[in-house]
């Protein structure tokens, strides 16, 4: 096993070694949890592979995700029970043993409120006991993730604290899982790949590809150059139609609002409320552990030209806010919004579905007229099998990382045992270490940064040194996830620009 850490150093060496006439087997386009996971599960059955990524690792969607890793109750309300049992296995996996750090089990309320029917009451509770039965089906025990229970009117209260106690008549409890950070953990899955031999090269973009060669740019240095390998994998998301132009895709925008978690009581577990007049569809206020809420989340067709940063626009949050505030004492207004964030699903197009809600979630390997393996749809859940299914059909090296770790990873008890600031162990995990081995000689690294926000000066110093950082926007938002509140991405920029300075690391 090689050294997990990324830098601006290893880059330029791997990148130089692959222009010298380097041998690949594959050679992956896209550094987003796809990329990422295809080249974990290449490299670890034995093949050389190398990953390029047009901007930053997390750059596309999988950063804008709901963060959840979800056994799929929303599948299951629509009748996909090959998909949502597919998901609750990748949860297990996840939980278990690929990401305990990362992944966390949470509890979710579908409260019954005045407008909340009998009928639709009794669909809700048999959806989360289809759910709790893939969850058994999937092997994961209810001391991971309990059986689902109902919940009085003021047990309900108790949870969400702003839910409208008229006509409240209780709700469902059930468990779902959660990531801290998704961003986090592409970055976990492609520094696990660089441990195994992959090489994992940022700034770098596919100008064009075919099934074994492609005409690559270096972002840094503007040169141009070609490389070639036997494979060649298009995992560039919603891009995808760049690169391989016969695909067929349909892209739908999702938004979420960040709002502080005391608009609405701070709430000890998350909600689900249905959308007034509209099927299967779901709105969600979802609690992060750093006191804000995320609210999500829309599902509309994309029309015009592919944004490279999608943005909300003030009709999508007026919605948001209509439909969270349904079951609650008072609505959420406009200035509850700290923050928003988009991102865009690179949903497969299929025939007979009219709405992007109603288009599956399920993946395809498409293998293009050059040769050229397209891993297309899918989710944040399922990477990993999605990765399983692509790298199967190049070699019968058996696939194993159902039981690889990925960096960081460690039992509770592993976690709890770590002597670190808790905000280093959620993030971090056992490589919470490190960061305190990094602080060792100035412990001035271990103080928050502003005293308005938790960063730690040392996680600036770690992005670059262990995390492939090239800038200052890859640490503020990739990294450290500022930009999700722009207020708070301003107040930190300066001061983390001059500690990067003091320490020569910035360009
Ligand atoms: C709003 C929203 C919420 C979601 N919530 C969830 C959720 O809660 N749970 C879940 O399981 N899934 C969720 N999903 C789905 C999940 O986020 C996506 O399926 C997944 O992140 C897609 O990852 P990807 O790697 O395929 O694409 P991306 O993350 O977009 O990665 C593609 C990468 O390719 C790079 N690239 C593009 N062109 C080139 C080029 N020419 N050369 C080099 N690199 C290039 C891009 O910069 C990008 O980094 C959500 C999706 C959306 C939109």
């Amino acid at each position: 096993m090689t050294n997990s850490a990324l830098n601006a150093g290893r880059r330029g060496a791997e990148l130089a070694e692959l222009r010298q006439g380097a041998q690949l087997d594959l050679l992956v386009i896209g550094g987003g949890i796809t990329g990422a996971g295809v080249a974990l599960d290449a490299a670890s059955r034995g093949l050389s592979v190398a990953l390029i990524e047009r901007r930053d690792l997390a750059h596309g969607t999988s950063r804008w995700s709901s963060k959840l890793v979800h056994g799929g109750l929303r599948y299951v309300a629509q009748g996909h029970l090959g998909i949502a049992y597919e998901s609750a296995c990748e949860r297990g996996h996840l939980l278990d043993c690929i990401a305990p750090h990362l992944v966390h089990p949470f509890s979710m309320l579908l409260p019954f409120g005045a407008s909340t029917s009998n009928f639709d009451a009794g669909r809700m509770w048999l959806g989360t006991e289809i759910v709790n039965a893939l969850r058994f089906c999937a092997g994961t025990p209810p001391s991971t993730l309990p059986r689902p229970h109902t919940v009085s009117a003021t047990q309900a209260l108790a949870l969400v604290p702003t839910l409208n106690p008229d006509g409240l008549r209780g709700g469902v409890v059930y468990s779902d899982a959660r990531v801290e950070d998704d961003a986090r953990l592409v970055l976990a899955v492609a520094r696990t790949a660089a441990s195994l031999g992959a090489r994992i090269l940022t700034n770098v973009a596919a100008e064009s590809i075919s099934g074994e060669s492609a005409q690559l740019r270096d972002g840094q240095t503007g040169e141009r150059f070609a490389l070639h390998a036997r494979h060649v994998v298009n995992a560039t998301g919603v891009w995808a139609t760049t690169l391989s132009p016969d695909l067929m895709l349909r892209p739908s925008k999702g938004t979420h609002l960040v709002l502080r978690s005391s608009s609405l009581g701070d709430p000890q577990a998350a909600m689900t409320v249905g959308v007034r007049g509209e099927k299967h569809r779901f709105v969600f206020a979802l609690p992060q552990p750093d006191g804000t809420t995320y609210v999500g989340l829309t599902d509309d067709p994309l029309t015009g030209p592919l944004p490279e940063v999608p943005s909300a626009t003030e009709e999508e949050i007026a919605f948001l806010l209509d439909a969270i505030s349904g079951p609650l004492r008072t609505p959420l207004r406009r200035e509850d919004v700290i923050g928003t964030f988009a991102g865009l699903r690179p949903l497969l197009e299929q025939s007979g579905a009219q709405r992007t809600q109603d288009l599956s979630r399920r993946h395809a390997v498409v293998r293009g007229p050059d040769g050229v393996l397209n891993l297309v749809g899918g989710k944040l859940t399922t990477y990993r099998k999605m990765a399983q299914d692509l790298v199967d059909l190049i070699t019968a090296t058996p696939c194993e990382t159902t039981r690889i770790p990925l960096v960081g990873a460690g039992s509770p008890a592993e976690l709890r045992a770590i002597d670190a600031p808790p905000r280093l162990v959620r993030r971090y995990g056992t490589e919470a270490a490190k960061l305190m081995e990094l602080a060792r000689t100035d412990a001035a690294l271990l103080r928050p940064l502003h005293p308005e926000l938790p960063v730690l000066g040392v996680e600036l110093l770690f992005g670059i040194t262990h995390e492939g950082a090239l800038s200052l926007d890859d640490l503020l938002d990739r990294r450290l996830r500022l930009g999700l509140i722009p207020r708070d991405r301003a107040l930190l920029e300066p001061l983390a620009r001059q500690l990067l300075e003091l320490h020569a690391l910035v360009h």
